[in-house]
């Protein structure tokens, strides 16, 4: 039976109906009917072919959940009907020295669900099932979908470079990931402040658990909220990022996870006095991604979802374009 999806044509192109026949299901491979897809901004970069990367037709979407309708022979973990979800990543060599280490994002055979493959804009997937998680029960599906990408994108920088609850966090956009970030570095025990150019967001930065609001329009503003340790940005656009350097206490961390279009230039200086880091972060091996589902559960982190059907993808997509969703948008079976 072929796979019905919603695949664009070419570069920013609107979104049509396209249907495929799936690969033969492989020993290790899952078929889940998807139920949720949240709309990452990466998918927005993909349409559009902003990194150069993409082909056609491309199928978008890797904030999948859904349920397990099919199962290869030596999948014994997941049973048919569980409740899976599937980011970014859907298979990597699982033998490397990153893959056995729980780095499977820098496996150099990582394969993404969306990109050189069809993604979750779409009835069914079929992935290896190593990349196919449980969701816990108190998540709900539509909440729970963009923990899948958005939301280990943001947990595990907080992981992976020792944050720690004394220290002092800036999240720079409140968008997708942003509000995510918001509320695992108020979870993680930290000092929060949140950054936007989005003044209307405050009251609901502060619900999402920033102590404060800077708005990021005003570079001096941003100067003087000084003293931080690790800065999250999650934002697609350009941005003045020696202000955000200043604004890094000795020895802080500026930790790129958004894409924006320039390269990010910075003076030698901004760095080496204060012994400041610039880093960039991808998703999260699978041990990350199990662990930011139960931490999610247990502190009750989730999307702030706005929910419409497969059907109205092309003005959900454009809603992520323009910056005008609260907080995220999820396409919905
Ligand atoms: P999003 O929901 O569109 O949020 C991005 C936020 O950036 C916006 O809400 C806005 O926040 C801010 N922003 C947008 N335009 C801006 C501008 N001109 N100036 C200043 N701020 C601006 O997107 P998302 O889904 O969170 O994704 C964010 C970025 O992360 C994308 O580039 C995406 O590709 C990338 N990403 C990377 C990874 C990874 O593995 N590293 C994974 C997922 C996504 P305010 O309104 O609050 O300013
Ligand atoms: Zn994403």
């Amino acid at each position: 039976m072929p796979i019905h999806a919603h695949a664009a044509s070419a570069a920013r192109q609107q979104l049509a109906p396209f249907d495929y026949e799936p690969a033969p299901l492989g020993p290790h491979d899952v078929e889940v009917t998807i139920t949720h897809c949240g709309i990452c901004h990466s998918d927005v970069h993909l349409v559009d072919n902003d990194w150069g990367v993409s082909s056609y037709p491309l199928v978008p979407g890797h904030e999948i959940v859904g349920t397990v309708s099919a199962a290869g022979e030596r999948v014994t973990h997941l049973q048919n009907g569980q409740r899976v979800g599937i980011g970014w990543q859907r298979g990597a060599c699982l033998t490397c020295r990153y893959c056995t280490t729980g780095r499977e994002p820098l496996c150099k055979d990582n394969q993404a669900t969306c990109a050189g493959h069809y993604g979750g804009f779409a009835d069914r997937i079929r992935v290896d099932s190593r990349f196919a998680f449980p969701i816990p029960d108190r998540l709900a599906s539509e909440n729970a979908a963009p923990l899948l990408c958005g939301g280990i994108t943001v947990y595990s920088p907080l992981r992976d470079f020792g944050v720690t609850p004394d220290m002092r966090v800036g999240v720079v956009g409140v968008g997708g990931l942003g509000h995510l970030a918001l509320q695992y570095a108020r979870a993680w025990g930290c000092e929060v402040t949140a950054f936007s150019h989005s003044p209307d967001k405050e009251q609901a930065a502060l619900a999402f658990g920033a102590h404060r609001f800077v708005t990021s329009t005003d570079a001096g503003a941003v100067r003087r909220a000084g003293g931080l340790d690790f800065i999250l940005s999650t934002v697609s656009a350009d941005l003045d990022w020696n202000a955000y350097l200043d604004a890094l206490a000795p020895g802080g961390t500026l930790c790129v996870v958004g894409v924006p279009q320039s390269a990010i230039s910075v003076p030698a200086f901004a760095l080496i006095g204060g012994q400041k880091r610039v880093v960039g972060s991808p998703i999260g091996g699978r041990a990350a991604i199990m662990e930011m589902l139960d931490f999610s559960a247990r502190h009750g982190i989730v999307a702030t979802t706005e929910a419409v059907p497969f059907s109205e993808v092309n003005p959900a997509l454009e809603k992520v374009r323009n910056n005008t969703v609260r907080y995220r948008m999820v396409l919905t079976g």
